[in-house]
């Protein structure tokens, strides 16, 4: 594309200006090296799910089941650390059929495409849903309130992460 690109008041550019040096370009990649620390909540959240399990928490004063679980009710502004184990089922509150990837590129030609869901967990209250994928279900069949279980790692391969679930299939 050697077209120039028209800028208002400025002088153009085309990636023959750029490929042949005639500005100056570097490229580099950062050192962007960090550590995150989960916190007690999440930290449980992750080990459980390494023990293929999915654990929420309990608010005592509005009895809401949250997930991911946390250490307090946003609601009633107090501790919620009594832990709930919950179903590794639930139901499609929304999805996406989606022909790109994370990163906005689309996907290949004859690719499937990605069909990322958020998925009331069993268990936990109305609106308590993750994000997660469909899988062994075409497109077309896919609905809101359709029931769903999760699709987990053999235990092997599980590490800890919310993708020790592959993806949730149609029950
Ligand atoms: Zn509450």
């Amino acid at each position: 594309m050697d077209e120039k690109i028209k800028v208002s008041g400025g002088t153009g550019l085309s990636s023959k200006d750029i490929s042949s040096g005639k500005i100056f370009m570097t490229e580099d990649s950062l050192d962007c090296a960090y550590a995150w620390d989960t916190g007690v909540a999440i930290n449980r959240y992750l080990s459980e799910l390494k023990k293929a399990r999915i654990i929420g928490t309990k608010c005592r004063k509005c009895k809401r089941v949250m997930l991911p679980p946390r250490l307090f009710c946003e609601l009633c502004f107090i501790p919620s650390n009594e832990w709930v184990y919950l179903q590794d089922s639930g139901v499609v509150n929304t999805f996406s059929i989606c022909y790109v990837h994370w990163d906005a590129s689309r996907i290949g030609e004859g690719e499937k495409p990605h069909l990322p869901a958020v998925i009331e967990i069993d268990g936990a209250s109305q609106g308590m849903g993750i994000m997660h994928l469909l899988g062994e279900v075409e497109p077309k069949h896919i609905k809101t309130g359709m029931k769903v279980q999760a699709v987990w790692k053999p235990e092997s391969e599980r590490e800890g992460s919310i993708t020790d679930i592959k993806y949730f299939k149609p029950l």
